[in-house]
């Protein structure tokens, strides 16, 4: 069973109110841009009041214990709230290579990915878009989604936002990508990167702990 199936429902769509209500004058991130989403306003990862999705797919390149025997059910967020010169998935995360999804939409794309056997649903780049992922979950959740979220981030995450998640996500594997601001600035154009990424790194251990894992080496909660 998956953290957010212990949480009791009404508490899970409050959240999911909440996180959506802070679309108003988005500050998600830390880029606190305060575009209104609900208006589909654009900040700077282009995202508005729906998510867009590039793909959703068992995917067998992740970390092994996300892997497992049947894959990790990965889900490629388009847009993002950071512009790496490096990134190995450009046309997704800076061309917004996808299509907007509707709630419904997005819990299908997990519910099948379960369905399809896979360990877990891994949310790529889910940082700009977490009060759609919540939304979603809440219908997820009432059709039968009981396996792992995992939350792959590129470490540029709000603790202030990372809070609504608690109870919620089960797996982190954020990216630590810089130890100084430097070259974060210079090359994923990211202020205050490092700052930003060592405290959700802890928001992100104090909700889940370190890594558990089942007999066969499959992840089940924790900071990965
Ligand atoms: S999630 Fe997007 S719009 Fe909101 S603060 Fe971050 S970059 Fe700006």
């Amino acid at each position: 069973m998956a953290r957010y199936n212990k949480m009791p429902p009404e508490i899970l769509e409050k959240r999911a109110q909440e996180a959506l209500a802070r679309l108003a004058s988005c500050k998600i991130c830390p880029r606190r841009c305060q575009a209104n989403r609900l208006e589909d306003e654009r900040g700077y990862c282009r995202t508005g009041r729906r998510a867009k999705v590039a793909s959703y797919t068992p995917h067998f390149g992740e970390e092994p214990p996300l892997v497992g025997h049947s894959g990790s059910g990965t889900i490629f967020f388009s847009g993002c709230n950071l512009s790496c010169l490096f990134c190995q998935n450009w046309d997704i995360s800076q061309e917004d290579l996808g299509r907007e999804v509707s709630p419904e939409e997005l819990a299908r794309m997990m519910l099948v990915l379960q369905d399809g056997g896979c360990h877990n649903i891994n949310l790529v780049t889910p940082t700009h878009v977490v009060p759609q992922i919540l939304e979603a979950l809440v219908l997820a959740r009432e059709e039968g989604l009981s396996v792992p979220l995992v939350y792959n981030s590129g470490g540029y995450d709000s603790a202030e936002a990372l809070r609504l998640l608690d109870g919620i996500i089960d797996i982190y594997m954020p990216d630590a990508k810089y130890g100084s601001d430097g070259p974060a600035q210079k090359y994923s154009a990211a202020p205050g990167y490092t700052t930003v990424m060592k405290a959700a790194l802890k928001e992100m251990h104090r909700q889940v702990g370190d890594l558990e894992m089942d007999d066969e080496g499959i992840a089940l909660q924790g900071l990965l």
